[in-house]
Order: C-alpha cells, then sequence, then structure tokens
C-alpha cells in the first residue's frame, strides 16, 4: 500500500474540476482498505471514499486523504421461486449492475439505468429516477465503521432512507465505508411506465411486449437525450433537491403560478419541481463565460471546461436566493460539496 500525494482528481470527478488531493489511494480489497485506513490513522487527516465522482463539486484542493473504492465483484447469494438477492461491491459501476441484471431478467432496478457512479455510493443519497428508488429493492449492505475496522451489516430500516437521504448522510456522515450491496430483485417483474416520458418512449420504440430490457432501453434513450454527458459536459446531474412544502403552500403558489409543477407527497406535503422554478426564474441556459445552467434541463449547472467549483458553488448560492425571493421557497443542494 503507499499513497500518491498531490494527485489530480480532475478525471476523478463528473464537474471536471481541477483540484488535488493531498494524499492518494486506491483500494481492491477489504484487506488493502484496512492497511490504509491503519496508516491513515496515524495521520487522521480529512478522508474522502471516492466513487466515480459523479454527485460531488471539489470547490478546493482536498487537504486530507481521498481513497478511491474500488471493491468489485457481483454474485448472487440467495433464490427462491419469485426473488433472487444480488451482492455487488462498492466499486461496480452502478449501470454495469444494472446492465447485468436486465440481461439475467432480474427485475427492479431497470428504471435506474444510467445513472452514474458507484454500487457504494447508491445507498449514500438513496438514488433514484423514473419513480423507483433504491430503497425499493434494498436488501441490506456491509459498511466498515472507520473508527475501529468492525465490518457492520445495516438492513433497510437501520439505513433510514429518505428521499435523496440515508443514515450516511447523516446521522453517521464520514464514520461508514460501504464495502457491498445486496439486492432483493424479481423473477416476476412489476413493471413501472408510468412516469415521465416512459410510455412515450415505449411507443416510439414500438414495444408491444413489455420487457425490463424494453423499459431499460427506454430510459436510456431519454436519459442520453435529456441529460448532458458527463464526458462531453461537465456536471454532477441534478444540482438540488425537488423541495417537498405544505399543500396550503402549494395552493397559495398556485394562485400566483397556475402551471407550476407539484406532486402529491403523503396527505400534507407536495415535492416542486425544482427544475420547474429555476427556468421559471429565468436560469435556464444562463451561461457565465466557461459554466452555468443547462440549457435543456435547469436543475442541472454545468462546467463547459476549465471553470473553477467555487464559481459554480456561487452560482448555486444565487440561484438559491433568486427561487427564495421569487417563490418563498428554500432550495437544498443535492451534491456534495468539498
Ligand atoms: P461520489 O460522487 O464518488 O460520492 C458521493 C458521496 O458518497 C461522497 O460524499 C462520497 O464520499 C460518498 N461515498 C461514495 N462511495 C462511498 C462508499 N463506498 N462508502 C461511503 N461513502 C461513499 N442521482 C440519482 O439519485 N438519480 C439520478 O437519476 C441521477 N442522475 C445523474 C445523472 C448525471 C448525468 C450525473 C452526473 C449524476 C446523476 N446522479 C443521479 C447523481 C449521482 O450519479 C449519484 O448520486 C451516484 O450515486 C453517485 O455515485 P458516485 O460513485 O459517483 O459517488
Ligand atoms: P422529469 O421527468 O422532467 O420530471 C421533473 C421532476 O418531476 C422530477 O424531478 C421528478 O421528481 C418529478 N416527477 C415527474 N413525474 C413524476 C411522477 N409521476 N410522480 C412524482 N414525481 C414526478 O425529470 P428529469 O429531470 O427528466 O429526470 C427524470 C428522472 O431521473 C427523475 O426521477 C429524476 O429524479 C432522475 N434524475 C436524477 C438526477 C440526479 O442527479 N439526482 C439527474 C437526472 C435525472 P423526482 O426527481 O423525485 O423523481
Amino acid at each position: 500500500m503507499s499513497f500518491i500525494y498531490n494527485q489530480s482528481l480532475k478525471t476523478l470527478n463528473t464537474f471536471g474540476i481541477e483540484a488535488s488531493a493531498q494524499r492518494f489511494s486506491r483500494c481492491g480489497s477489504i484487506e488493502e482498505l484496512v492497511s490504509i485506513l491503519d496508516e491513515w490513522k496515524k495521520k487522521k487527516d480529512n478522508l474522502l471514499i471516492l466513487g466515480g465522482g459523479s454527485n460531488i463539486l471539489f470547490t478546493k484542493d482536498f487537504e486530507g486523504t481521498v481513497l478511491k473504492n474500488e471493491l468489485m465483484g457481483i454474485e448472487v447469494v440467495k433464490e427462491n421461486e419469485n426473488h433472487i438477492w444480488v451482492k455487488a461491491g462498492a466499486g461496480e459501476v452502478w449501470h454495469d449492475l444494472v446492465m447485468y441484471c436486465v440481461k439475467n431478467n432480474f427485475a427492479g432496478i431497470e428504471n435506474m439505468a444510467l445513472i452514474p457512479g458507484c454500487v457504494g455510493a447508491a445507498p449514500m443519497q438513496n438514488i433514484g429516477a423514473y419513480g423507483v428508488e433504491l430503497k425499493d429493492v434494498f436488501e441490506s449492505l456491509d459498511a466498515l465503521k472507520i473508527e475501529d475496522n468492525s465490518i457492520c451489516n445495516f438492513d433497510l430500516e437501520a439505513c433510514e432512507f429518505g428521499y435523496r437521504e440515508s443514515v450516511f448522510k447523516r446521522k453517521y456522515k464520514n464514520q461508514y465505508i460501504i464495502l457491498s450491496v445486496v439486492l432483493k430483485l424479481s423473477k416476476k417483474p412489476e413493471f413501472k411506465t408510468s412516469y415521465g416520458t416512459i410510455q412515450q418512449q415505449l411507443k416510439e420504440n414500438g414495444i408491444q411486449n413489455l420487457s425490463i430490457q424494453a423499459i431499460a432501453d427506454a430510459v436510456i434513450q431519454i436519459r442520453r437525450s435529456k441529460l448532458p454527458d458527463p464526458v462531453e459536459i461537465g456536471n454532477a446531474g441534478s444540482f438540488f433537491k425537488n423541495p417537498e412544502i405544505t399543500n396550503e403552500k402549494f395552493y397559495s403558489l398556485k394562485e400566483n403560478f397556475p402551471d407550476i409543477v407539484g406532486y402529491p407527497v403523503g396527505d400534507l406535503h407536495t415535492k416542486l419541481a425544482a427544475g420547474w422554478l429555476i427556468e421559471k426564474a429565468g436560469w435556464k441556459g444562463k451561461t457565465f463565460e466557461n459554466f452555468g445552467v443547462h440549457k435543456h434541463q435547469a436543475l442541472v449547472l454545468v462546467n463547459y471546461g476549465g471553470a473553477k467549483g467555487e464559481e459554480i458553488y456561487a452560482l448555486s448560492g444565487q440561484i438559491i436566493e433568486a427561487i427564495r425571493q421569487k417563490f418563498g421557497v428554500e432550495l437544498e443542494r443535492e451534491v456534495n460539496i468539498y
């Protein structure tokens, strides 16, 4: 085990921000991870566990140790007549896991095709897309407790999943390294096509007999047409969460903004489409030299090349303030800021 000093992180974050890590290492096994952590504990500087870097904005160089998680492996660990349990290492690419499941006809995560990043980060914010969240198929995960190197198993309840939330983002922030995740997938698919434009895309594709492959293909096509590919334009997906407000507040906003987009959350709350708010406030497509708000998707902030993380962070602050002023709604950043 050895550290690399002053490692550039530019190709390790999808925003493509030039930042460096004071110390950097990769780990491909639990033994390697433990040995790196033992070495790290002698200094105990800041520690960042890095997956695909697709939910991160570096606003400065990282003063501390960055550890790139490369724990691999996908295996079936259990099955019965209706279900199959698949375990994946934290360093596996999430989309590769989705494609493995689709190919083997294990249903449940096809709506989450093409979400960038690694399996180990998926529970961090309970990733979700097109009406499905990780928690819907989640069985358990193993995580290493940084304090004493013990391996702990977390079930669904212990993860305290919420909308783009988990116990690892809150109560246990910076305390655990996720090693592997087990998903409970279905042998008898329940197709979820009511969300967004999936049905329209399936129709355009001439699909007569629905399959999880057809859904994954439709989701991939929609995402490719709407979202900037980080390989071409630096971004970290949705920069903000969709805010939840009371129904009362929603109806009062609707009086002034009749076309406001909201979806019910339980009986008392409404989830607003943050993208709609940002667009309505005039920010969609706004460009400042080499960064800005994406022209097709107002929720996505972009780096056209060479932008600084602090500039993008400042832009996000301006947007939060503009939304507060115009709608009296508080936007919260979804992207992790370092
Ligand atoms: P990173 O960015 O590397 O890390 C994110 C956070 O998790 C960091 O705080 C990091 O320290 C922590 N972390 C990572 N791995 C571990 C680990 N093993 N143990 C402990 N902590 C860890 N998200 C969605 O939910 N739905 C979407 O549809 C979606 N679409 C996106 C589209 C685009 C184009 C992009 C660029 C991003 C999108 N995202 C989406 C956001 C992002 O892809 C997800 O949040 C993804 O899970 C991040 O994975 P990552 O490996 O890149 O995490
Ligand atoms: P969209 O389909 O244009 O919809 C806009 C917003 O409305 C979405 O954020 C979604 O909320 C919500 N929505 C749409 N239909 C809904 C329904 N039937 N019930 C409840 N809420 C509904 O969104 P998009 O930007 O193209 O994204 C499509 C999907 O991919 C969404 O699920 C989105 O979360 C996901 N995505 C996430 C990221 C990220 O970085 N987090 C990036 C790109 C796409 P939800 O976000 O709560 O689903």
